[in-house]
């Protein structure tokens, strides 16, 4: 039978370092380090082995349920514990076609339940859903929390160093304050074989599918035990009417507990280019600028200006009527209308998940400005028909156009 067992907790200075035996066939889903390790920015020298351990639990649950297996733990939160069968039926519910077995066999349980949590904390990566919880919360001054590890590599040095300074920037200007967490959460799995193996259940690759919400927030559970934190948020990426799979999800993330504290997955009411409305709105009230940081395209932290992703939070700031070049993308004004062409050939290249967005900055457009008020390189996109079965059928027309003209290249080059 497929088994893990955590044989070891410890806390050297802010190291939190867990040490575990794997057996069962389920073990090729695992790197040979058998460790886990965080180093937090902050200590973590109150927190019981029962919290602990929590970040490795959260990151090797969605394993346990899916290879059948059982995890075996000295010591668990009770909190956490009572939690686990309720964010196990948000996935439950995610993958009707997957079966999610597997038990967890504590030695010990252990209340550590506190009456006098009273601070709270967000994940911040400097994105647009985090600036809109992080605008949203301000009033309760969160710790801003960032993981070195999650997007960017630990090789990645340069792009580390600007985050930090971007996010050290961002608690200094609200007075907030942070808490930076470098963390092998993404290196101690085998995470292309274990995506090869749900790929085929549901479509879903393992970081996007089944990691990345819980896993993020079970690295607060030490930090929330030390420095008293009742609520944890983590900023939603994604609204309802996305009608995707995700493992950042409110059915899995709002039932993560531990002893008291209450996680948040926040913002899930309002779509990125309402995000984008609040933060401007909230920049304009306070006149303290925002640099987002949304591209994980480019090594060095800046945004590459050129990937869909930055162009669709420079269409979102620029539906707002707010101007990219104050928001931290950096390009020349002779440089737009070719980064709106090459728009143009990604946006017919993308999944039907993403007409939801376009179709809403789109709105924006419309209500904000006329057709000759905007770009003439983006009169295109405000003419656009982004219904749904049009995004589809002019993605295989463009695949047709491209593949013809793979082919030309091919017979001149023969020639
Ligand atoms: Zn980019």
């Amino acid at each position: 039978m497929n088994r893990i067992v955590i044989e070891d907790v410890k806390v050297i200075d802010n190291h939190l370092e867990c040490n575990y035996t794997i057996y069962g066939e389920w073990k090729r889903y695992f790197k040979d380090t058998n460790t886990f390790f965080i180093d937090y920015g902050k200590k973590i020298d109150r927190a019981p082995e029962s919290v602990l351990v929590i970040p490795l639990l959260c990151n090797v649950l969605p394993l346990v349920w899916i290879f059948d297996a059982e995890l075996i733990v000295d010591d668990i939160d009770k909190d956490f514990f009572d939690s686990i069968e309720d964010f196990k039926q948000g996935y439950v519910n995610m993958y009707p076609q997957v079966s999610f077995k597997g038990r967890v066999s504590p030695m010990k349980i252990t209340d550590n339940r506190q009456d006098n949590l009273n601070r709270t904390a967000t994940f911040f990566s400097g994105g647009v859903d985090a600036y809109n919880t992080l605008f949203t919360h301000i009033d309760e001054n969160p710790i801003l929390v960032t993981l070195w590890g999650a997007d960017i590599t630990f090789e990645d040095q340069v792009g580390w160093k600007f985050v930090d300074s971007l996010i050290k920037r961002v608690a200094l200007q609200y007075k907030l304050d942070y808490i930076p967490i470098k963390t092998s959460f993404r290196r101690f799995l085998n995470e292309k074989t274990l995506s090869d193996y749900v790929f085929k259940l549901t479509g879903d690759n393992w970081w996007y599918g089944y990691q990345h919400g819980i896993g993020i927030i079970g690295h607060i559970a030490p930090l929330a035990y030390q420095y008293k934190i009742k609520t944890a948020y983590i900023a939603s990426s994604l609204t309802i009417d996305d009608n995707t799979t995700c493992a950042s999800d409110p059915t899995i993330d709002n039932f993560v507990r531990f002893f008291g504290c209450q996680v948040v997955h926040d913002g899930y009411e309002y779509s990125r280019p309402e995000k984008t409305l609040r933060i401007s709105k909230y920049v304009e009230k306070t006149k303290i600028p925002v640099q987002f940081k949304v591209c994980w395209e480019s090594e060095g932290g800046s945004n590459c200006c050129h990937c869909e992703k930055c162009y669709r939070t420079i269409l979102c700031l620029i539906a707002v009527k707010s101007n990219p070049l104050e928001y931290g993308f950096i390009y020349r004004e002779d440089e737009f209308a070719g980064m709106m062409n090459d728009f143009r050939v990604k946006l017919h290249f993308l999944d039907n998940s993403y007409f939801v967005v376009y179709k809403n900055i789109q709105d924006l457009m419309h209500k904000n400005y006329t057709i000759d008020d905007l770009h003439p390189s983006l009169r295109w996109f405000y003419k656009s028909n982004l219904d749904k079965n049009q995004f589809f059928k002019r993605r295989i027309i463009y695949r047709f156009i491209r593949k013809g003209k793979n082919i030309l290249r091919t017979f001149k080059k023969g020639k």
